[in-house]
């Protein structure tokens, strides 16, 4: 089992944001509010994806990624990685005044002793002041 990144508020951030996650991604993955852009949702994502925060991962899912999948299987994807950064390569609107976003990233993580990378363009959804993740632009 690779080591799982802190807990600790005071470390930074996982999103490598340069901020602490108490500053930075916390808040969301605890609720506490709402990511104000897409790329706050998917900064906060990725972060989740290192705390294995899976409750927060499956809530801020679109209803139709729900169905396809469960939270066991986001818990086994999680864990199975060790979550080594992310950058954020674009972004499309997503910004506090719209409805829809796209952020365009690169995840770099450890499997099974490879290291590799993931690049998704992501498309992002607001309902109700909430952003959601929706899928992959180039599906
Ligand atoms: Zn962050």
């Amino acid at each position: 089992m690779p080591p799982q990144a802190s807990h600790n508020p005071h470390a930074p951030c996982p999103c490598g944001s340069t901020k602490t996650l108490q500053e930075c991604c916390l808040d969301f993955i605890q609720r506490k509010r709402n990511a104000p852009t897409a790329e706050a949702l998917m900064r906060s994502r990725y972060s989740a994806h290192s705390l294995v925060a899976v409750d927060y991962l499956w809530d801020t899912w679109s209803a139709e990624q729900r169905l396809r999948s469960n939270k066991n299987d986001i818990r086994a994807w999680a864990e199975s990685c060790d979550w080594l950064g992310l950058q954020i390569l674009a972004t499309q609107q997503g910004g506090e005044q719209d409805d829809t976003g796209i952020v365009e990233f690169v995840a770099i993580y450890r499997q099974q002793g490879q290291l590799r990378q993931h690049h998704e363009i992501s498309r992002f959804t607001k309902s109700l002041g909430k952003w959601f993740y929706v899928d992959h632009a180039d599906e």
